[in-house]
């Protein structure tokens, strides 16, 4: 796969229809959309490459591979069996779909996918460069060679769960945060099928999970949950996972891992996410599954609502378009969701955990299980006829 010339060179001071800070999938997206409208813009990342600092496992549910054209060969292979673990780990129930529900994204040449499809519409991208507030309508960037002040119409904060664009623009900001941790390592090949194993440990990811993704290409090991309730923290957790984890016996963990963590906001989206200046987007926005956690898909639908508003603006110079992007609108679709967080947080020993695996091994249990992790529910589609997405097939 070739890699995006991603360098743009900044002068002192830039102006750019829109200044997009943070090549997520959200950020990418969102830039290449509009460019493809014939706007001028302006991608800032503050990582110096697109492969380091990964923070995400990368499972991409059905609702996504049917709605978007995400590069084949960026995918690892289709999952349908789910392993669900109470804290002992006895009697897991398992759970397989008839149809293929997951596939792991190899998620660095998948940004770098996009950014070229970016870079090909027109976006110009400029790593290693932080955003640094703001003044009005200009915006201050950190770069490797010299700072930079950006004259933009429009900002869009596409810069992660813990966003500067949304405390500069007075919008909405994150505070229900899970924290997660994993560890990637290629596979030489796995005798059972390809499977996601769920341990369901407060102990070890209270108020979320403890994974393991064998597709038989990579093993993925992970927890995730509220950090002020992690009594030895996050990493001790891990390491402890690490060392049980099941779905990978007669596998020998590498000496040297890829490792991956981060925020993941579950406070549901957020109600202001756009003003006149601009707007958010991903988990800036709050745009993450209440439930799974899941924010991939959100990124990709969000961002296409995103650039329409935006192309709306600029269009039509009046800021009234933004008032189409409203999160209040949207969140109710969550509700359901929240309800279940909330259920979810309140289960705080694993003796809890346990008993609950009761009901789960009931058909009444199994059905409801099978509904959320094989279900079609994803972020709402404002927009019955979606743009098409820029990765190309
Ligand atoms: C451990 C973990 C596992 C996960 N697994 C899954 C999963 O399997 N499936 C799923 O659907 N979701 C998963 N999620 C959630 C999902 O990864 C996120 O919701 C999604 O990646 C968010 O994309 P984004 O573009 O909004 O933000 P990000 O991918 O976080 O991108 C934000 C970008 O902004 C940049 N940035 C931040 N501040 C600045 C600044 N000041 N200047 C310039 N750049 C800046 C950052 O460097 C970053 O590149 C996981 C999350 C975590 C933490």
């Amino acid at each position: 796969m070739t890699t995006a010339n991603l360098s743009s060179p900044l002068g002192a001071t830039e102006s750019t229809d829109v200044l997009v800070v943070g090549a997520g999938l959200a950020g990418l997206n969102t830039a290449t959309l509009l460019a493809r409208q014939g706007h001028d813009v302006l991608l800032v990342e503050r990582r110096s490459s697109l492969s380091g600092a990964i923070r995400t496992t990368g499972i991409f549910v059905r609702k996504t591979l049917d709605d978007f054209a995400l590069p084949a060969n960026c995918l690892g292979p289709p999952i349908r069996r789910v392993v669900l673990y109470p804290p002992d780990l006895r009697r897991p129930v398992s759970l397989t779909s008839p149809r293929d529900e997951y596939r792991v994204g190899d998620m660095a040449p998948l940004y770098e996918a996009s950014a070229a499809a970016a870079t090909d519409a027109g976006v110009r991208i400029a790593m290693g460069t932080r955003y640094a507030g703001r003044q009005g309508n200009t915006f201050h960037l950190a770069g490797r060679e010299r700072p930079t002040v950006v004259r933009a119409r429009f900002v869009v904060g596409a810069d992660g769960a813990r966003s500067t664009v949304a405390r500069d623009l007075a919008l909405d900001r994150n505070h229900h945060l899970l924290v997660g941790a994993e560890e990637v390592f290629e596979l030489p090949g796995s005798n059972e099928p390809p499977t996601f194993h769920c341990v369901l440990d407060p102990s070890l990811a209270p108020g979320y999970l403890a994974w393991v993704v064998n597709d038989g290409q990579h093993a993925h090991v992970g927890v995730a949950g509220y950090a002020h309730r992690y009594p030895d923290g996050l990493r001790r957790a891990m390491e402890r996972f690490s060392a049980s984890a099941p779905g990978l016996t007669g596998i020998e963990r590498p000496e040297t891992v890829e490792r991956r963590a981060g925020p993941i906001p579950v406070g549901g989206l957020l109600r202001r996410i756009s003003c006149a200046d601009g707007l958010l987007v991903g988990d800036a926005a709050g745009a993450v599954s209440p439930l799974t956690a899941g924010g991939l898909d959100p990124c990709l639908r969000q961002s296409q609502l995103a650039a329409e508003v935006l192309n709306d603006a600029l269009h039509t110079g009046k800021a009234e378009a933004m008032h189409h992007y409203d999160g209040a609108a949207l969140r109710t679709h969550f509700r359901g969701r929240l309800m279940l967080r909330r259920g979810w947080a309140h289960v705080r020993t694993p003796a809890t955990a346990g008993a609950a695996f009761t009901l789960l091994r009931t058909p009444f249990g199994r059905a409801a299980a099978s509904r959320v992790l094989f279900g079609d529910r994803s972020f709402p589609d404002p927009d019955p006829m979606p743009i098409p997405i820029p990765v190309p097939k």
